[in-house]
């Protein structure tokens, strides 16, 4: 089926008997603990070791998932924008805005950016189709990206998922077109982060049924908005909403901005942001609406589906907290962050595929082998140590993604209806997210780097993916306060009644329960109780002869780790206010705490989603390739714990042997991955013509 036959010793898999495979040897026990070097031994059973055969195919349909049409679709269409990506480095700002927003409007009229819209409405009628698409999507330019991002899924998305019908009737056949370009103002360049702080305002004036929208100061005015510059005639505008002298929170509703000439309505005033780091062809920008209350919208504008206002002025709400309400709300809009988390995985596959390929072709050095040539990047164990480990996490991430994906499907297709599972969503989204970007953002610079001075030319993308990229750790959410958000879902066990609390708020609460409270609330807690039993030699023998390469043995330490360090985080904060510090002082001191455990949270989710993925294959998925899915699983999972390989240490976990052990363990498992590596960046299927890189992966590399 179109694989390729290459040398690759099978993963050997010691006290892992539900494992995928059974030619496992223990090499780690075989050992003597004491009197282990300190460098790298000869991979023992490198050779003579079976051949694997990746199928390529096999391995794209596992990776494409359920998603695979769609996927396929936009990677059929994106060669024909490829020029975009010259583009972008020869066009003037503007002409490139032009041409960014024509090919935007081309791919809508294909009907592949409005997936997830209602069909009536010119939609696909799927959410989960509409990430993939994004997601492949992220293979090209990512201007073309992230305006795909505004117009469809920030701009029309808060129009279908905060407004009710009389606004999918008036806007949104208008938006999945093209023919209504629009924005999401949220961001003022006083608040980004506290949005709940922002300084705009609607006013109602039932003299007239209409919202007054006004911006009291400079500071207050929209920042950084998408599509605000040049292109867009309406925006989804987030602001204050005080009905009869009496402010409700945070509410949107549809403001014009431009007349059909594109100049700025009488009241709005629109600034251009100027040259960015990156994605020069968006058009971001600032807006600001006259305080003396020129801009009125009628009250219809509203997007009503959490919260109404009557025609004489009265407010109504089925949410009666108002920061619930808000939380709410926001969380309609999770789609972004899970779109922006999928981009950053699949610009993370486009370094690594021209890396990687690179390095099957570059030679550096004599080596002394008979036939006098220099070797192979990708044949130094320091060039593998360098990619693979990324490459797995990327892996990892994909995995991750697409239970993620799977997840907001089912939440807002009504597959999923529960309270629970909407939190739960909304967090992994907000970890997912932070996760991804910071891949994308580790990932490109080290391939960058691994092409040597060719891969700082801007012909072969790096500078691109590098600098369009950048910002995704920020935007959707700044990916510290995504944690933090994580990190709360965490403490108080995503329970409704606490999803207004703020930071102090979850202080106090914290502070209040017993530890062990806190912790038995978690699911982790429970997951580590169940594992524990399944350890070889039990939880108090890890540092001795448990198998490296048991999947159980991984997430049992990610779940450790996770499960003490949001004991440690609830610990901190009672001793915190035990002591009579001020909550927001406990919480400022914690903070970092918070972070960790947040981020252990999702590394161990992370890790789930691979194995679970690896082992729910189906039975028609050939020996070879679950078996390099094995060796990639593994290569992220202890290459993460080798990472954290300290505080493993600090806790107990893990011997000074054993963390040896398992740097020598990665160092055979990236010998084992390197002929295997062409393939598996293969398998991501990133279009050739977007690849550009002709003088890294050419013919005539
Ligand atoms: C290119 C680009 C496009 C954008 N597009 C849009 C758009 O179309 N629409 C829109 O509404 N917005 C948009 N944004 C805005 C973006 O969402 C915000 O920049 C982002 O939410 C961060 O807000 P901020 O810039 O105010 O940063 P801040 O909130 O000021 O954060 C600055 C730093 O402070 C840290 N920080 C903040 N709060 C805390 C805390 N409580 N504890 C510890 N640390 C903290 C953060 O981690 C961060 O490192 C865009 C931004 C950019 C750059």
């Amino acid at each position: 089926m179109g694989g390729r036959r290459v040398t690759a010793a099978p993963a050997a898999r010691p006290n892992a008997p539900d494992r995928f495979d059974t030619m496992a040897t223990d090499t780690a026990a075989a050992e003597p603990a004491a009197t282990e070097p300190d460098v790298d031994q000869p991979d023992a059973d490198a050779t003579g070791a079976p051949d694997l055969t990746v199928d390529v195919p096999t391995l794209s349909a596992i990776l494409d998932g359920p998603y695979a049409d769609i996927r396929r679709t936009v990677r059929e269409q994106l060669p024909a924008y490829a020029s975009v990506l010259v583009d972008a480095e020869t066009m003037t700002r503007d002409d490139f805005r032009e041409r960014v927003l024509a090919v935007v409007l081309e791919m809508a009229a294909t009907g592949s950016t409005a997936m997830g819209f209602p069909a009536e409405y010119g939609g696909g009628g799927d959410i989960g189709a509409s990430i993939a698409a994004f997601e492949t999507l992220a293979f090209g330019d990512l201007s073309v990206l992230v305006k795909v991002g505004v117009q469809f899924g920030l701009f029309g998305g808060a129009i279908l998922q905060l407004g009710t019908q009389r606004h999918h009737d008036a806007y949104l056949a208008d938006v999945v077109s093209g023919r209504l370009l629009g924005c999401f103002a949220m961001t003022e360049t006083g608040h980004g982060s506290n949005v709940q702080a922002l300084g705009t305002v609607a006013t109602y004036d039932p003299a007239t049924s209409e919202f007054v929208i006004t911006t009291p100061d400079e500071r207050s005015g929209k920042d950084y908005i998408g599509n605000a510059a040049r292109h867009g005639r309406a925006a989804v505008v987030f602001a204050q909403l005080e009905v009869a002298g009496e402010r409700h929170g945070v509410h949107a509703l549809v403001v014009p901005l431009r007349d059909e000439d594109g100049n700025p309505l009488p009241g709005v005033r629109i600034e251009d942001d100027g040259p960015k780091m990156g994605l020069n062809g968006v058009d971001n920008g600032r807006i600001w609406f006259d305080p003396d209350g020129t801009v009125r919208v009628p009250r219809e504008n509203l997007l009503n589906r959490f919260a109404d206002v009557t025609e004489d002025g009265v407010y109504t709400s089925d949410i009666e907290s108002a920061g619930r309400r808000f939380f709410t709300m926001l969380g309609t809009l999770v789609q972004g962050r899970v779109s922006v988390g999928a981009a950053g995985v699949s610009a993370a596959k486009v370094a690594l595929t021209i890396a990687i390929r690179h390095g099957l072709r570059r030679r550096q050095f004599e080596t002394g082998t008979d036939d006098g040539q220099e070797q192979l990047l990708l044949d130094y164990g320091l060039h593998q140590r360098r990619l693979f480990p990324r490459l797995a996490r990327t892996y990892a991430l994909h995995c991750a993604q697409e239970v993620l994906t799977g997840q907001l499907h089912d939440v807002f297709s009504g597959i999923a209806t529960d309270e629970e599972s909407r939190r739960l969503l909304e967090s992994r989204a907000a970890g997912t997210k932070a996760l991804a970007t910071w891949l994308a953002t580790d990932v490109i610079q080290e391939c960058r780097e691994a092409c040597g001075g060719a891969g700082y030319l801007s012909e072969n993308r790096f500078a691109a993916l590098k600098a369009d990229t950048d910002v995704f750790a920020t935007f959707e959410g700044d990916n510290h306060v995504l944690l933090q958000l994580v990190g709360k879902g965490l403490l108080t066990d995503y329970a409704s009644e606490f999803s207004d609390l703020d930071q102090l708020g979850t202080v106090r609460f914290v502070a209040e329960l017993a530890v062990e409270t806190v912790l038995e609330r978690t699911k982790v807690h429970k997951l580590f109780e169940q594992i524990r039993d399944a350890l070889p030699g039990g939880s108090d023998e890890w540092h001795t002869d448990s198998g490296l390469r048991d999947p159980d043995y991984h997430l049992a330490m990610f779940r450790f780790r996770e499960e003490h360090q949001i004991g440690s985080v609830a610990r901190r904060l009672k001793r915190g206010v035990d002591s009579g510090m001020d909550a927001g002082e406990v919480f400022s001191r914690v903070q970092d705490h918070v972070i960790s455990a947040a981020r252990a949270h999702m590394e161990r989710l992370v890790l789930e989603a691979f194995v679970d993925k690896v082992r729910g294959l189906g039975e028609d998925v050939d020996e070879d390739t679950r078996l390099a899915l094995n060796l990639l699983c593994d290569l992220h999972a202890l290459s993460a714990i080798e990472a954290d390989a300290a505080w493993f240490m600090e806790h107990g976990r893990l011997t000074a042997q054993r963390s040896k052990a398992i740097t020598r363990e990665i160092g055979d498992l990236c010998r084992r991955v390197r002929p295997l590596a062409a393939d598996l960046v293969a398998a991501f299927g990133v279009p050739e013509a977007m690849l550009r890189a002709e003088a890294l992966i050419g013919e005539d590399a």
